[in-house]
């Protein structure tokens, strides 16, 4: 397999909703997370250029697993489970907020996180709580500005330098992209690159 498209390798491995069902935790893996129709999927779906790949599922119970698949040489990609459906209740929110908290606190083969934000919108409280986590994680970011097709390229612009002033943090890289146009893909597949393929 070219090395240089190892995002097209990606299969199917398994869904976690517990710590325990994790794949084992050798390798490297990179997650993605994102308020659920930020385009979670679409952007997966994007770089492994499989259409079907992550199904974009609209049940919040369905989104409560970690869908994990494999990519050529011991690397996953991680799918965490869309967050901000106003229907799941209070008591499911808090067990998966415990089950992800533990899961960026002890997953050795976690090297970035994709974080897919709907360039039209703020930051949600959500999105500052990864952002958190992986901040006292020592975890490295990179937020997707999607769905950039829906701005003009000016008010993409700004957005983009708003929220890079926001953030002002070295850790996390912010980019423009649209999965529905592939904008920001060459961005995006740099940095999966450098998580995956450079050794650290
Ligand atoms: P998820 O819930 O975060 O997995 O979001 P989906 O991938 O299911 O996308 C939610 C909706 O946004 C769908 O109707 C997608 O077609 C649409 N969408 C996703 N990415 C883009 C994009 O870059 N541009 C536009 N215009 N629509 C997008």
């Amino acid at each position: 397999m070219n090395e240089t498209n190892i995002y097209r390798s990606a299969e199917f491995l398994l869904s976690a909703n517990k710590i325990v069902q994790l794949p084992p935790d050798q390798g490297k893996e990179v997650a993605f997370a994102g308020r659920s129709n930020a385009g979670k999927s679409s952007v997966i779906n994007t770089i492994t250029n499989i259409k079907s790949l992550a199904r974009t599922s609209k049940i919040p119970g369905r989104t409560q697993l970690i869908n994990f698949f494999t990519l050529v040489g011991n690397r996953r990609l991680a799918d965490l489970p869309g967050y901000g459906f106003a229907k799941v209740p209070v008591k499911v929110r808090q067990q998966w907020g415990k089950t992800l908290r533990m899961y960026f606190e002890t997953r050795q083969s976690l090297h970035g996180l994709i974080l897919i934000v709907d360039i039209r919108r703020e930051l949600s409280e959500e999105d500052e709580q990864m952002l958190e986590w992986c901040r006292v994680n020592y975890l490295p970011v990179r937020i997707l500005l999607n769905k950039a097709d829906k701005l003009s390229y000016s008010a993409a612009k700004q957005t983009l330098l708003r929220v890079r002033q926001r953030i002002g943090e070295q850790n996390v890289g912010v980019q423009i992209f649209s999965a529905l146009k592939k904008t920001g893909m060459d961005e995006l597949q740099n940095q999966l690159d450098g998580w995956f393929l450079i050794e650290k």
